[in-house]
């Protein structure tokens, strides 16, 4: 299957309860997700991110449009398009009472799967709470809490696991746990992932391709490095060796000489070519100790996308 999810013409309307008024959360939203893909839904607060997540887990009712999850049409199929898809929530909502082992039993229970395919330990090895199995749920940190909620996103072996912002205020060491762990499901058990995140770092590292959504409708949806491609400007960063005369630089082309010592040569790419900056350098009498070359951010591409006036 080529894609994991299939959304057209999706629509969602959220009604009002007199005092506010209703409001349209997703206007024409068409969206298409790879199958074995770490996807990003990006996108400004109340862009709809949550809405899409929701509707695509079966959470919230679409007002119109077609979903298939995993080939499954969402109205033809519920079970089969519910079945084929876990998400970790963002809230922790766990229930005190029962140890992570317990929660993922009645989590499995929930989903119909029956006691032989259950892999409790297994899951709870995954994600590093195996220890903790049969501990109260009210000793768990709150870094353990949430490594249970993937465990219980993880119980009925979905094709597609979809994590809402699963790394907001955690620390960085469970950030990387869950992202290595998010990052094995992926690659050994072909999971597709589809996350949503406010750290766009963190989405230009993990993800493969990129949806920014905002107002309820698609900006635009990308592989990652395409994405930063758009943006046209770049710059070449040169360590000099020794002492640094002046640079008479081609047009449009921005100069700044950086604390440590290197020169930073800002460059639109459609318009001066590497080789146009180097002999400036040149001619400035420079020896190059070091080059490098940084590229354009997500967070500038999102900024120009999102901001547009
Ligand atoms: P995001 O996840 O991108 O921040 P949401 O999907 O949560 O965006 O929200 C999209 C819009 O829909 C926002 O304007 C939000 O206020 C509104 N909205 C979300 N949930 C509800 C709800 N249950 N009732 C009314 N409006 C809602």
């Amino acid at each position: 299957m080529s894609n994991a999810i299939e959304i057209e013409g999706l629509r969602k309307t959220y009604a009002g309860d007199g005092r506010t008024p209703p409001k349209e959360a997703l206007k024409n939203l068409d969206l298409t997700i790879p199958t074995g893909s770490i996807f990003g839904l990006l996108g400004p607060n109340g862009a709809g991110k949550s809405t899409t997540i929701n509707i695509m887990a079966g959470l919230v009712r679409k007002s119109a449009g077609h979903v298939r999850i995993w080939g499954f049409d969402q109205d033809v199929n519920p079970r089969q398009s519910r079945a084929a898809i876990g998400v970790m929530p963002q809230e922790l909502n766990l229930d005190p009472f029962f140890s992570p082992a317990g929660a993922l039993e009645v989590q499995a229970g929930l989903y119909g799967v029956p006691k032989a395919d259950r892999r409790t330990m297994e899951i709870l090895d995954l994600v590093g709470l195996a220890d903790k199995a049969d501990a109260y749920a009210r000793t768990l940190s709150g870094g353990m809490r949430r490594r249970l909620l993937l465990a219980k996103a993880l119980v009925h072996h979905p094709h597609i696991l979809v994590l809402d912002e699963p790394t907001a205020g955690v620390d960085i060491e469970l950030r990387q746990m869950l992202w290595r762990n998010v990052r094995r499901l992926n690659r050994d058990r072909g999971m597709t992932i589809i996350l949503t995140t406010h750290y766009l770092e963190e989405a230009q590292e993990m993800c493969d391709e990129i949806a920014i959504i905002g107002d309820g409708e698609l900006i635009v949806r990308d592989r990652t490095a395409n994405l930063l491609n758009r943006l046209d400007g770049k710059t070449m960063v040169i360590v000099p060796d020794g002492e640094a005369g002046a640079i008479d630089p081609p047009d449009g082309v921005e100069v700044e000489h950086r604390p440590d010592g290197s020169i930073a040569l800002t460059y639109m790419r459609g318009r001066t070519g590497p080789e146009q900056l180097i002999d400036a350098v040149h001619r400035a009498g420079i020896t190059i100790r070091d080059v490098r070359t940084e590229e354009a951010s997500l967070e500038d591409v999102f900024v120009s996308l999102t901001h547009r006036d």
